[in-house]
Formats: C-alpha cells, sequence, structure tokens
C-alpha cells in the first residue's frame, strides 16, 4: 500500500470510465482521449478546408465523455445543430514518447467504432473567433463508443469500409483506406506532442458526410471488421429550454 492510497480525500473520486472488450469479460479502462482534426480529403472539403497533407491536428476530450454501446443519449443543452462523425477509434495499450512509425503498431491494443459528437454551431462560431473546441467537441456523454475488438481478434485496420446510418439510412461512407494519416502515423505525430499512456483512446477522423441528429434518431455505425456501434438520441426537454 503506498500513501496515496490511505490518504483521506474531500470526496470519493469517480470511478475510471471503462468500455467492453469484444468476447471478454475484462474491460478497458480509459485515460484519454484525443481526436484527429481532419483526416479525410472528402470530410475536409466538406467543412471548407484545403484537403492538403498538413500535420494532422489534435484536440481532446474528456475521458468520462465515453457512453458505451447501446446507451440513449441526451440531446446536448446549448446547440441547435448536433452532429454525428463515424471514426475509427485507436486504443492504446503501451505508452511512449517520439514513437517512430515502424513500431507505432506495436503500441495498439485494438480497436473499435466510435461517434464524435460536435455541436456544430459552437464549433462554427469558435473557428470565426478564434477560440478553442472545447464546448463543441468535449460535451457530457459526446463519445459513444463500440466494443473495443483486440487486435488478436481483428488485426490492424487499414482498409475496409466506414459508414453511419441515421434511422436505416446511410449519411456518411468511406473507406478507411482513405485516411490521409494512417494510424501508425497518427500515434507517431500524436507521441510527439504527448507521451501516450496505456488506457489513451484516439478517434482518427470522419469521412464526408456529416450532418445533424435530432431527438429520437437512431444512429447505427460501422467500421468493416468491428462489431458496430448503436445509439438513440433522445429527447432532454428541461436542458434544452436553456437554448430557446
Ligand atoms: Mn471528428
Amino acid at each position: 500500500m503506498t500513501d496515496s492510497n490511505t490518504d483521506s480525500l474531500v470526496f470519493q473520486p469517480p470511478a475510471v470510465p471503462r468500455i467492453p472488450v469484444t468476447g471478454q469479460t475484462t474491460k478497458f479502462p480509459v485515460r484519454r482521449i484525443f481526436c484527429v482534426g481532419r483526416n479525410y480529403a472528402e470530410h475536409a472539403k466538406e467543412m471548407g478546408a484545403d484537403p492538403e497533407r498538413d500535420p494532422p491536428f489534435f484536440f481532446t476530450k474528456p475521458a468520462d465523455a465515453i457512453v458505451v454501446n447501446g446507451a440513449d443519449i441526451p440531446y446536448p443543452s446549448a446547440t441547435k445543430n448536433l452532429h454525428h462523425e463515424v471514426e475509427l477509434v485507436i486504443a492504446i495499450a503501451q505508452g511512449g514518447s517520439d514513437i517512430p512509425t515502424h513500431s507505432a503498431l506495436d503500441h495498439v491494443y485494438g480497436y473499435a467504432v466510435g461517434n464524435d459528437l460536435t455541436r456544430r454551431d459552437l464549433q462554427a462560431e469558435a473557428k470565426k473567433s478564434g477560440r478553442p473546441w472545447d464546448t463543441a467537441k468535449g460535451f457530457d456523454q459526446s463519445a459513444p463508443i463500440s466494443s473495443i475488438s483486440p487486435v488478436s481478434l481483428c488485426g490492424h485496420i487499414n482498409m475496409g469500409k466506414i459508414y453511419l446510418e441515421v434511422n436505416g439510412e446511410v449519411r456518411q461512407l468511406g473507406d478507411i483506406s482513405d485516411m490521409i494519416w494512417s494510424v501508425a502515423e497518427i500515434i507517431s505525430a500524436l507521441s510527439s506532442l504527448f507521451a501516450l499512456q496505456p488506457g489513451d483512446l484516439i478517434f482518427s477522423g470522419t469521412p464526408a458526410g456529416v450532418g445533424p441528429l435530432e431527438p429520437g434518431d437512431r444512429v447505427h455505425a460501422v467500421v468493416a471488421g468491428l462489431p458496430p456501434l448503436a445509439h438513440t438520441i433522445k429527447t432532454n426537454a428541461a436542458m434544452h429550454s436553456l437554448v430557446d
């Protein structure tokens, strides 16, 4: 027992957010959530950006923004334009700094399907005024995610369909091979900015077709080779009334 375990605390800290592992009863404890800002040329174009191979840029969400597969998600406060962004999520098991691309995949525990929920109206305002993206990207319950499939089960994901349906209709469609920055390149670039740690997640960017979600919408998100992500947006009348 270390001293830190016997210190008395002002209050009991919350449990570490955790994600089910495909085919196992053990769970993956989440440390941090990193996200790649722009990683498919067609999506960069639809957002009005030049899809050149500029270095990847990153933003974050709090670890407790995680929502496990199948859970209902309230329509968030303070927005009238909630958007879906289906993404391949990389789960890190072995940390490191300045990781070279040739060994970057050794740091991966597995992969999942995530939805980088976005208050698009707040993001547009932040972009216009040069302000941070936290309120647009890092809000409560903004990171629904499927179970994590270990590499031993699914291999490394470098090609295959990625798509998202709303109420059974395909809204986003792309291929993992269209990513501007590969999984290994993302890990290498991110580890030059942060010492990666076991439990870190990386949302790797979204293909074209992002659009609005409304209360009651059913989301079904797929990356070929992984179990799908499903969730529903429910109404939260009390919070929603704050913006009216
Ligand atoms: Mn995204």
